[in-house]
């Protein structure tokens, strides 16, 4: 970009998820940049993703930082998640913890269609529904064209000129695989599937739950409008797929049945539900992929899971997305205030984030240990209570990325 010139920079933003749509949020206000987000699905394409979202206190940290206005709209809009209960299926309470021991303010509990809506409805002026991207290539003077299907008519389109492209389509980026060609997940050898349905008064799940008998776990917690979110889990082997046997109601019912055939009240109620709505589950293997932010001289920058596939486990896929938006629209509001190129902001972003992105994703990997063949979860919840975790965990909820003006005034 040059200060002199009166074309104004072009943005695009692949995907209105998490992380995309913030950014574009960030940014929507500009009238010295052309800025479109591309998103695949149409517009009421995701208002029945079936799953819950649990966002952590560092996600909330940060946006109240960084981006205040949606820390209270998010938090007006969802559960506050303020504990995590872990148990054995039999009732056994082995781990209590109230957040607030370990962060400064609640997470919160959501419908992910519901925050995706959310994040959306300020930003429709922006975004091109249906569209998918498909490629994007450099051009000879360092800009990049946009390839996407439009799927109302099936035809190929084109954006060029583009000054920075944000990739944030998720996990199956096909910005990142063209970049730095198709990597093979690592797989954990362990299934977890997940299943969103309808409560009534009587319903004993509230907040964040785990229940395991031995490494099987089912995780749940409410989430606005009546609705329980349940992730169950079972150990498979890693090289294969989930056997079709363990899909059927008596398999999942026999995996979180403790030996003495006794479930708590909690337990029995999502044995219950899981059984009964074994049709609608939605089946996964848990993976993670390398984390990658940026390829040095290109103005392209990668962002949520588009960056760093990690492990759901400590629910911050969705969490570090709203990290990695909230450093990525400050990098870019400053390169645009200042005139700079553009082309350096993935560099810039990558910097301040890829230590704190390290940690979160071995720490997710490491904290999946009780869902393993084998594991023991009475001993790894244990240890879970223990100061070595409780230090990390405190560090994963409040060892926040701080906006850079904070970090210029205490310097
Ligand atoms: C079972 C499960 C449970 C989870 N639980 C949690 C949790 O409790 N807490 C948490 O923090 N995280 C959780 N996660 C992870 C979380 O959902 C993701 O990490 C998060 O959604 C990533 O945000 P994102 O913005 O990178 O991508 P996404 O939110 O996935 O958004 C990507 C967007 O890009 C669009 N898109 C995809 N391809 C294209 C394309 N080619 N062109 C244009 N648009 C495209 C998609 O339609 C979508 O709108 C969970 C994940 C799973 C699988």
């Amino acid at each position: 970009m040059t200060g002199k010139s009166t074309r104004k920079p072009r943005i695009v933003v692949a995907g209105a998820g998490i992380a995309g749509s913030l950014i574009t949020s960030g940014l929507a206000r500009r009238r010295d940049i052309e800025l479109i987000c591309l998103e695949r699905v149409g517009a009421t394409g995701h208002l029945d993703a079936g799953t819950g979202l649990n966002v952590g206190p560092n996600a909330m940290k940060c946006l109240t930082m960084f981006m205040p206005e949606w820390a209270s709209a998010i938090y007006a809009n969802s559960l506050p998640w303020e504990s995590w209960q872990i148990s054995l299926t039999n009732g056994e309470v082995l781990m209590d913890l109230a957040l607030a021991e370990v962060a400064e303010m609640p997470g919160i509990r959501i419908r992910w269609a519901e925050l995706y809506q959310l994040l959306r409805a300020p930003i429709r002026s922006h975004i091109r529904y249906g569209a998918a991207l498909t490629r994007c290539d450099a051009e000879p003077g360092g800009r990049l064209t946009a390839t996407y299907t439009d799927e109302s008519s099936g035809q190929s389109a084109e954006i060029g000129d583009i000054d920075l492209m944000v990739s944030a389509e998720g996990r199956y980026s096909p910005s990142r695989d063209l970049m730095f060609g198709e990597e093979a997940p690592t797989f954990l050898g362990v299934c977890l599937y997940r299943l969103l349905f309808p409560v009534g008064p009587d319903c004993p799940i509230g907040d964040y739950g785990q229940w395991f008998n031995g490494p099987n776990r089912l995780l749940a917690y409410r989430v606005p409008g009546d609705f329980v979110y349940c992730a169950g889990s079972f150990p498979i082997p890693s090289d294969s797929a989930i056997p079709d046997h363990m899909k059927t109601p008596e398999a999942l019912a026999s995996a979180y049945t403790p030996a003495n055939g006794q479930l708590s009240r909690e337990a029995a109620f999502l044995v219950e539900a899981v059984c009964a709505n074994v049709d609608s589950i939605h089946w996964a293997r848990l993976q993670e992929g390398g984390q990658r932010f940026a390829q040095p001289g290109k103005p392209i920058l990668l962002v949520g899971d588009a960056a760093h596939p990690m492990v759901p486990t400590l629910g911050q896929g969705a969490t570090q997305a709203i990290e990695d938006a909230c450093v990525a629209v400050e990098e870019i509001n400053r390169a645009l205030d200042r005139g700079d190129s553009l082309t350096g902001i993935a560099a810039r972003v990558e910097a301040r984030r890829v230590e704190r992105v390290r940690f979160v994703v071995e720490f997710s990997r490491q904290a999946t240990d009780t869902m393993l063949a084998g594991a023991d979860p009475v001993a790894g919840t244990r240890q879970k209570t223990q100061e070595p975790f409780m230090r990390k965990l405190r560090s994963l909820y409040q060892d926040v990325p701080v906006p850079a003006a904070t970090v210029a005034e205490h310097a």
